[in-house]
């Protein structure tokens, strides 16, 4: 993994005054990942370029606390792209060698660490799951001129197509120290995918390195975000000190912002989730639906607000989750054209049920995992061969995003009641296995924002009839 730094200054070998390394010495020090060297394969007036080169030992790794995270399995654990790729690897050795540098000071070049100098930085081998357009997104805004070249695959094999890996020039007049700095904070954010578990602590880094430019960042929020890996409370929690330390005159309006978000934080997944569920089946021309698990009607309430769906029914095992859907939907006092829409039905999926026949949709959210998973297979024969509608919508969990929910213990579930939670591939196999046995086609959908590693929170099912 190589970081090249280079100046045109004049005279260029200034640059070893300015990160305090002498050019014509090889500078090697023992991180705790691998090993790590400065060395300047070209210094000249014109010229000067320093390479920082880390050699990430797989072994160590494992040995130490730090492994890939969300790698799983024996092999991946030494065979990944983490000796290869821009990491939090990188941001550990530019505090190491060039702390003092980052720190603003020279101790013989004061003056020119003082100036903005045309400043190029390397990075032949920087992975982006999101893409190229997020490395321009994060650095375009700090004034660098951003070239970014997508490698293949296989430089043998161009039919193989391109790889999630880009060799990143950024060029700009700057302070060596804001580069260091924007590098220290930015590289492990497209990264994504830091190599220690992250702390309290790492808040105070990011402020300190952060400081001056983030808090103005367009991006700042998913920036911070993702440098404390998407752990919501140390986010929000660094996003208001940032703010804090901002000139911003519209401080009180944005902080009032965050605390709303705050407040309704809890509810937007499933706000998000019934938002979609609807929309799928309104793009499913569904007109007579039937809501599976209903629970407390808030799926019910927003279908009775769309015209399309003429007959709506709310099926549950729970009468007191039945009541309160009743209380909800203020079915008492419903005008009649709209109370003969709705329908209420006490009931439970796992047997075989004439009345769910002759729906055009069945949604069924956030319910299978309620079950026992050998039920399911009851529950399977009552939705799939007999009330057998044209679109089924199933959502569950994505377990695999539980650990990017704080203070959520490991192997815990989100809800008591959960019988199981799955990861994406259990979903996808069972509702494949499914919709094969049953003459459905099924697509999926993420629910909730999606992490590059961890998916989605929720994940949505999409099942139609004989398609
Ligand atoms: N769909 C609702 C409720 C989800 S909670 C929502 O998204 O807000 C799960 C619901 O499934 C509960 O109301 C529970 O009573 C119901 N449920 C669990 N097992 C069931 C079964 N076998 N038959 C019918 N409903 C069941």
């Amino acid at each position: 993994m190589i970081l090249e730094i280079s100046t045109t200054h004049s005279p260029a070998t200034d640059l070893g005054f300015l990160l305090h390394k002498n050019p014509s010495r090889v500078h090697e020090a023992e991180m705790n990942f691998g090993n790590a060297w400065v060395f300047f394969p070209e210094v000249s007036e014109t010229l000067c370029v320093a390479t920082l080169m880390l050699e990430v030992d797989p072994v160590k790794l494992v040995r130490g606390r730090g492994g890939p995270a969300g790698e799983s399995g024996l092999l991946a654990q030494y065979v990944n792209d983490r000796p290869y790729t821009a990491s939090s690897f990188l941001s550990s050795a530019i505090a190491e060698f060039f702390s003092t540098a980052m720190s603003g000071r020279s101790k013989e070049r004061q003056q020119v660490a003082d100036t903005p100098i045309p400043l190029t930085a390397t990075l032949p081998v920087l992975g982006c799951r999101s893409g190229e357009k997020l490395i321009r997104d994060f650095f375009e805004p700090l004034g660098y001129q951003v070239d970014v070249e997508n490698l293949a695959l296989d430089d043998q094999f161009p039919e193989w197509g391109s790889s999630a890996y880009y060799r990143v020039n950024l060029t700009a007049t700057c302070y060596l120290k804001n580069l260091l700095a924007h590098l220290y904070v930015l590289i492990p954010v497209i990264d994504n995918n830091k190599h220690y578990w992250v702390t309290q602590d790492e808040i105070k880094k990011l402020l300190l390195r952060g400081k001056g430019w983030l808090e103005s960042h367009p991006q700042k929020e998913l920036i911070t975000s993702r440098y404390l890996a998407h752990q919501k409370s140390l986010t929000r929690e660094a996003l208001a000190q940032l703010v804090e330390e901002s000139d911003d005159p519209d401080l009180e309006a944005i902080e009032k912002d965050a605390e709303e978000e705050r407040v309704e934080r809890p509810l937007s997944l499933h706000d998000q989730r019934l938002h979609r569920v609807v929309e799928t089946l309104k793009q499913a021309g569904a007109h007579r639906v039937v809501d599976l698990g209903c629970g407390e009607g808030r799926l019910l309430s927003l279908l009775m607000k769309e015209r399309q769906f003429q007959e709506i029914l709310g099926m549950d095992v729970s009468v007191t989750s039945l009541e309160r859907a009743a209380g909800r939907m203020k079915l008492e006092r419903l005008p009649s054209k709209q109370a003969e829409r709705i329908k209420l039905l006490h009931g439970s999926l796992v047997y075989r049920d004439q009345r769910l026949s002759g729906y055009d949709a069945a949604a069924v959210v956030e319910v299978i995992e309620h079950m026992d998973q050998p039920r399911l297979a009851a529950f399977q024969r009552t939705v799939f061969e007999f009330a057998r509608p044209q679109t089924v919508v199933v959502t569950t969990p994505n377990r695999e995003y539980n650990q990017l929910f704080v203070g959520m213990p490991e192997h815990a579930m989100r809800h008591r009641d959960h019988r199981f939670e799955w990861t994406r591939a259990e979903f996808e196999g069972w509702a494949n296995t499914v919709a094969q046995v049953h003459g459905y086609t099924v697509r999926f959908e993420p629910i909730g924002p999606v992490d590059d590693t961890h998916g989605a929170p929720s994940q949505m099912g999409v099942f139609t009839r004989g398609a």
